[in-house]
């Protein structure tokens, strides 16, 4: 039987990544892809599955609470997009990680959320690197303080960073965007705070991932390169 054309793509995304990490001193191992299934259906995600993909990423709480029933605990699941506080509930019932922890009120309305739950709950902090006005994210000179305004909140833990890079024709435009948000893991290492640990970098897009694993990215998010185009009417 033919493969298919995601498991083709996710074959050939792998070996991108593979190559990147190689180029990068890294073992290809270190780097986790997260298939972003946004727009696609149930059977397209269990394309992907069959194709040796373990990580899923959902950019709307609804769309994920839709499919979550059919797939399950059968992967990861990541909330890679702009969360609402009022959605928080939901999220909290299907994501495994929280990529976009990118306000106050956010974080407030997960303690709550996770405490109620008795659990902690593991977040990247988006970070505005670009400083694009479009883009969520804390801006990186006032990361230390939100690191320290979130301190006491005991149920959050906060495993690393993530960003947007803006849309480049030329991904090696927005390596210096990456670069940043290395430094800064690097400093929040160095600095140290409670629950905070600079474990993953995830960035990295279908277009920008080569450029991103190049920078020390160890979390990449694909959606198109795995599952084409995405249809005309979404706008995430
Ligand atoms: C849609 C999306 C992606 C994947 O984008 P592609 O260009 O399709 O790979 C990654 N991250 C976030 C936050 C997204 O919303």
């Amino acid at each position: 039987m033919p493969m298919s054309n995601i498991a083709s793509n996710v074959a050939a995304v792998r070996a991108a990544i593979a190559e990147a990490a190689r180029e990068a001193g890294r073992r290809p191992e270190e780097i986790r892809l997260v298939a972003v299934t946004k727009g696609r259906t149930v059977e397209e995600i269990r394309e992907a599955l069959a194709a040796g993909i373990t990580d899923l990423g959902e950019n709307r709480v609804q769309e994920a609470m839709q499919k979550y029933p059919a797939i399950g605990k059968a992967a990861t699941w990541h909330m890679i997009g702009t969360l609402q506080t009022n959605k928080v509930k939901h999220a909290l019932q299907f994501a495994d990680l929280i990529h976009s922890l990118d306000r106050l009120a956010l974080a407030q309305e997960l303690e709550k959320q996770a405490s109620r739950l008795g659990r902690r709950v593991p977040v990247l902090v988006q970070v505005n690197v670009s400083g694009e006005a479009t883009k969520h994210g804390i801006r990186p000179d006032e990361l230390f303080r939100f690191l320290e305004a979130i301190a006491p909140l005991e149920h959050l833990e906060v495993q690393g960073l993530m960003t947007i890079a803006p849309i480049a024709t030329d991904p090696e435009e927005v390596r210096p965007v990456f670069a940043a948000l290395r430094e800064l893991a690097e400093k929040v290492r160095a600095q140290g705070f409670p629950r905070v640990e600079m474990r993953w970098l995830s960035m990295g897009m279908s277009g920008d991932f080569v450029a991103a694993i190049r920078e020390g990215a160890n979390m990449v998010r694909i959606g198109t390169a795995i599952f084409g185009p995405r249809p005309a009417k979404e706008s995430g």
